[in-house]
């Protein structure tokens, strides 16, 4: 029996079957539609995916296929798992339902913060096919204007879709930045692109209510300021969907079903996947709830491996929660932990921030990533990555995220043997740089400064940029020398006297060429270091 049609739900049965011809496996979801693409409802928002393609699987073709009974509209109101039953409300009333084994994969639902407003008719959620056709018609109906609130992944894909309709769209996030799991100085460049697409971005500020109007609704933010809104879409987060499941008496922790690594509950011959459980993070061992695809698909897998063949089922894995996301023109894309999560956990750790061509910059359509990788300061070992930009982020971040569940070293990463020619990558591929200077740092053939150094560097160091009088002349920190890297190694001298026994703080465009004049200062004595990713990385930050 399973609880749930969707990601981990289906993905169970699938499996089930293909395990086993004798099971008689149930499905109920309460939901029209089972096994849709979740995942691609903001699409159909934007107008690039119809509606039927979203409905990848109906009961009858389960049936056909798998000779699985799915059954939606079916409503799992209680469970029992003391007589391993389940109460079940239908159209036509309530049911009890026995199981021998029970699979929960009742996912999460949005979180309805206490904004006094949001039962208006205009506030609409993006989790169902039928929130997405809803939003489809106010778009059609001519709605106008949009308030997305949350700027999470779905957040800011709903934002885009609206975008691209021609709604004038702004998004409300209380943190600091869009896309909050990414490092402050990337989320700064999808806040510019948001901005690019004509969306306006309000960070750091909550919604505070939601005045229904006669035509349009009215967003209050807590700055004083409102905003009209013929649509506005909910979508600052998601909780796991469990209250049967804890009235059931089934361990949960802050909502979340608690399973072991085999996926089974605290209640016998039940176990759990997906968005509803909470997973052991691979980095830092934080226990959450990971709402992606992909785990929940693969441990739908992977469980009904361990209900119908225990002997030789894989345990569950730890989470790097993987993600990505488009952004209008950019790929924003995330793996392991971040600077906020290392930091919390007690992680010792570098970063570094580069900045290199997806391809090699002299093949025409080179796009720079704006890439975050942080290792551990003890052995290397890669604990998270992060990547903005147009071309090549994606498959920068697998690459990443596969170094981080092999238990890569900054130096493997050097050793990694990708592929390479001009229009895909470069003989030093964006991943090797990556962990060519982190092994840099962590060796010591590199010393960095960070963003957060700078009011300290201007204070106390002498801060030496060494990039061309041109790009100087555009935009630099007060009071730095400029002394371009081709001019460093006779103009030594010079920089010495300026120095005058103070630290020197170098940077440059992206951070290559301050590299490069870090050590000629430090092979002449001097106590050096080199902002980590350059201007483009302190533009970003600040
Ligand atoms: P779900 O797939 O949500 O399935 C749970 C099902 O259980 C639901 O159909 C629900 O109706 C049913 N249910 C719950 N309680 C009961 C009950 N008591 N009785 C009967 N049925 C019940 N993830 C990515 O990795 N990449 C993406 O690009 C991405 N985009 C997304 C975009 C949107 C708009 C949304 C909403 C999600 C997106 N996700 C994405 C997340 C992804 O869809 C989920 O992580 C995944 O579907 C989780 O699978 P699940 O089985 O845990 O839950």
């Amino acid at each position: 029996m399973i609880v749930g049609g969707v990601g981990g739900g289906m993905s169970a049965a699938a499996r089930a079957r293909r395990l086993s011809e004798d099971a008689e496996i149930v499905v109920l979801d309460r939901g029209e539609h089972v096994s849709f693409a979740g995942c691609g409802l903001p699409y159909h928002v934007g107008g690039e995916v119809p509606e039927d393609d979203l409905l990848v699987q109906t009961p009858a073709s389960l049936q056909a296929s798998l000779a699985l009974d799915v059954r939606p509209r079916h409503d799992v109101v209680g469970l029992d798992p003391a007589t391993r039953t389940l109460t079940v409300r239908t159209a036509s009333g309530e049911e009890r339902i026995a199981y021998d084994a029970l699979l929960l994969s009742p996912g999460a639902r949005a979180v309805r913060p206490p904004v006094p407003g949001l039962d208006s008719p205009r506030v609409r959620t993006l989790r169902t096919v039928a929130d997405a056709t809803a939003l489809r018609s106010a778009v059609d109906a001519g709605a106008r204007r949009a308030v997305v609130l949350g700027a999470g992944f779905i957040g800011l894909e709903a934002a885009e879709a609206l975008a691209s309709q021609g709604l004038d769209v702004t998004v409300v996030e209380t943190a600091g930045h869009p896309l909050p799991p990414l490092e402050p100085e990337l989320g700064a460049l999808v806040a510019d692109e948001l901005r690019r697409l004509g969306v306006t971005v309000r960070t750091g500020v909550a919604a505070t209510a939601v005045a229904h109007g006669a035509d349009h609704d009215v967003v209050a933010l807590a700055d004083g300021t409102r905003v009209d809104a013929d649509v506005v879409v909910l979508a600052v987060g998601v909780r796991p969907d469990t209250d049967v499941v804890a009235a059931a008496g089934i361990r949960v922790e802050r909502g979340a079903i608690v399973v072991d690594e085999r996926g089974r509950t605290s209640a016998e011959g039940i176990w759990a996947v997906g968005d509803a459980t909470v997973a052991t993070d691979a980095v830092t061992g934080e226990r959450r709830p990971v709402a992606l695809a992909g785990p929940a698909a693969r441990a739908g897998r992977l469980v009904a491996d361990q209900i119908l063949r225990p002997a030789t089922a894989r345990p569950l894995p730890t989470a790097l929660a993987t993600a990505v996301v488009r952004v209008g023109d950019l790929t924003a894309a995330t793996t392991g932990a971040n600077r906020a999560a290392l930091t919390r956990a007690g992680v010792d750790h570098r970063t570094v921030h580069l900045h290199p061509a997806h391809h090699v910059g002299w093949f025409p359509g080179a796009e720079q990533i704006h890439l975050v990788v942080h290792v551990a300061a003890a052995d290397g070992r890669v604990l998270g990555a992060q990547a903005v930009g147009r071309a090549g982020v994606d498959k920068r971040i697998d690459v990443l995220a596969t170094a981080i569940r092999a238990g890569f070293t900054a130096d493997d990463l050097v050793d990694l043997d990708l592929a390479y020619a001009p229009p895909f990558g470069a003989a030093k591929d964006p991943v090797n740089l990556a962990g060519m200077v982190a092994a840099n740092v962590l060796d010591g053939t590199l010393r960095l400064w960070y963003p957060e150094d700078v009011d300290d560097a201007l204070a106390t160091a002498l801060v030496l940029d060494v990039r061309s009088g041109a790009e100087f002349a555009a935009g630099h920190l007060p009071g730095s020398l400029l002394v371009p890297h081709t001019e460093l190694r006779d103009r030594l001298d010079e920089v010495v006297a300026a120095a005058a026994g103070r630290p020197v703080r170098v940077l440059c465009g992206s951070g290559v060429r301050s590299h490069i004049a870090h050590r000629v200062l430090e092979q002449a004595g001097l106590d050096s270091a080199s902002l980590s990713g350059g201007m483009l990385t302190l533009r970003a930050a600040l």
